[in-house]
């Protein structure tokens, strides 16, 4: 019997979120005019594929009768599972790419299913993939035939949803692995409480998927990587179940929840994990400040990471995309900026982080909002960025290849760097698609450094749009690495990042992850080829 869905609403196989939230045929035609204007080009676009049985490799397993309850082996849940939710997955899975799709997608509903499906797994010889909200955006969810499993299952976690506990005093709650973000905040909600973790993959994502791939939420500084958020976690491995002490510092020997935080379903399945909560803010207040010149831009943000004023927004967004989903007009790149706090007003700080903008050539054209709508850059570039997951699989279906990456360094290394991959990646766009546009802004902001998100745009040719986002990738992936950048601030590792992971990460601490593995998973079953090599 298939688990019940948990909602009326479908979620899209093949594209972001909802089916019903897709781009209207009527917008997408915009959108081709638009390109048509832009670019002179003429987008010829894709039909979204009829999901049919025969896309779909027959099954070569079926989960034993005790697990059969919670197995789904319908077309559109294996088709659903099997990608993540980057660029390359969307394409290949609008070509009717299903070739590999899991054999089946096993929906445990507490710690002892879980457990029931890794023993099954380790028996048969099956290889497990845990599925979180799947919008991995670097191979994490997929499985590529490493280590040689003939057959593998996708370990859908979302229906353990429970917050099992709040200790109010504390500020902390025990909540279960697969619970999406909606779900969590609005279950805090009557105690006051917050998480306060929002990446932009939010409303799809979980907070087991979180913690393996060590997500960052947009806030800019201080409390955003989900790294500082975690209190301790229960992990369910082949070789037994763990849980780290819940304790709020500790000295006692390399951290335990530290082995798990960014595991990526390679050493274990986080089942639960106790999370560390925060008042909500009442106090808010937002600007939008332009910068003629990026390096102003630039130099205003290192101020600011530096002052100690830890300002919850502050992205600086290049010239480009500032005009493409900000409307700004006069060519500048634009700092959104903002604070809050739970506890005391923050217009002192805004006004104290305004003057070391404008110390740096900053212009402030209209006076900080204290929250609501907004009619202004800020307003529209947070509209928009909501709703670019819709939009670039709108863009995708236009044979467009739009894709992000990021990366973090020093602030002594960044002018090179950007200058080195902004290159790079102009460079690749024009041999491979003849045409297109790099633009970066900052997502967070350290004192000793920026991470830096490029989104990168161009036109792809019909069947041929993976090969050429890869070699793109790999261009800008040599041009991050050689400039002191680390191949991911916060999309994880996954199957495409590996071979330049492999290079950053030091040899030896390659080999104690694998020792660690073959210790918690001897049977190599989990998420094989992520992280290590299968033996
Ligand atoms: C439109 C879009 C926007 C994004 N924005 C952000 C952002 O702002 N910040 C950010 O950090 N990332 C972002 N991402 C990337 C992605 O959302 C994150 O990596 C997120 O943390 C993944 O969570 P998930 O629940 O979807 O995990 P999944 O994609 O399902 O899984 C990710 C990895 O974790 C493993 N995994 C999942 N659950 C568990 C578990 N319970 N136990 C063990 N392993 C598990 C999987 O096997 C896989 O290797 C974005 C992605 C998209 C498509």
């Amino acid at each position: 019997m298939a688990p019940t869905p948990p909602s009326r609403r479908r979620r899209s196989w093949w594209g972001w979120g909802w089916e019903d939230q897709a781009l209207t045929e009527d917008e997408i035609a915009e959108l081709a005019a638009f390109l048509n204007r832009r670019f002179g080009v003429e987008p010829d676009l894709r039909p979204k594929p009829a999901l049919r049985n025969s896309m779909l490799p027959v099954p070569r397993i079926a989960p034993p009768d005790p697990l059969r309850p919670i197995a789904d082996v319908s077309v559109h849940e294996r088709a659903r599972h099997t990608y993540g939710r980057a660029f390359r997955d969307v394409a290949r899975a609008l070509a009717g790419d299903l070739g590999g799709a899991p054999d089946a997608v096993v929906y445990p509903a507490s710690i002892a299913d879980v457990a029931r499906v890794l023993e099954w797994c380790d028996r048969a010889r099956v290889a497990v993939v845990a599925y979180g909200g799947g919008s991995s955006v670097v191979g994490g969810v997929e499985y590529r035939g490493e280590g040689g499993f003939d057959a593998w299952v996708s370990l859908d976690l979302t229906r353990l949803d429970r917050v099992v506990e709040i200790d109010t005093t504390s500020r902390a709650a025990l909540v279960e692995g697969g619970i999406m973000g909606p779900t969590l905040e609005g279950r805090l909600r009557p105690s006051g409480l917050t998480f306060r973790h929002f990446p932009q993959s939010f409303e799809f994502s979980t907070l087991g998927g979180w913690i393996a791939t060590r997500s960052g939420g947009h806030y800019a500084t201080a409390l955003t990587h989900v790294d500082d958020l975690v209190e301790g976690v229960t992990v369910v491995t082949p070789a037994g179940e763990l849980r780290t002490l819940r304790v709020p510092g500790s000295g006692a020997g390399p951290s335990p929840d530290r082995l798990f935080l960014g595991s990526e379903g390679a050493l274990g399945i986080i089942t639960e994990a106790w999370i560390r909560l925060q008042a909500r803010p009442v106090f808010k207040t937002a600007a939008g400040v332009h910068f003629a010149r990026w390096e102003d831009g630039v130099a205003a943000c290192r101020a600011l990471a530096q002052s100690g004023l830890q300002p919850a927004n502050c992205r600086l967004i290049d010239a480009v995309e500032a005009v493409t989903f900000a409307g700004v007009r006069d060519g500048a790149s634009l700092l959104v900026l903002g604070f809050e706090s739970a506890d005391q007003p923050v217009d002192a700080a805004m006004e104290r982080a305004l003057e070391l903008c404008r110390d740096h050539g900053g212009v402030v054209p209209q006076a900080p909002s204290t929250g609501g709508e907004r009619d202004d850059a800020v307003g529209r570039w947070r509209s928009s960025f909501f709703r670019a997951p819709y939009l670039r699989d709108a863009l995708i279906r236009l044979g467009v290849i739009v894709e992000t990456f990021e990366t973090a360094c020093t602030w002594q290394a960044f002018d090179e760097l950007h200058a080195q991959v902004t290159d790079a990646a102009a460079r690749a766009l024009q041999e491979v698609c003849g045409i297109g546009w790099v633009t970066c802004r900052f997502t967070h902001l350290y004192p000793d450094g920026p991470a830096s998100y490029f989104s990168v745009f161009g036109m792809g040719r019909r069947g041929s749009e993976v090969a050429m986002w890869d070699e793109i990738k790999a261009a800008v992936s040599e041009a991050v690495l050689s400039a002191g950048g680390t191949i991911t601030h916060h999309h994880a590792v996954g199957r495409d990042h590996r071979p330049w992971y492999d290079r950053q990460v030091p040899e030896l601490v390659r080999s104690g992850i694998a020792a660690a593995k073959a210790v918690l998973d001897p049977g190599g079953i989990l998420n094989p080829g992520v992280l290590v090599d299968p033996r």
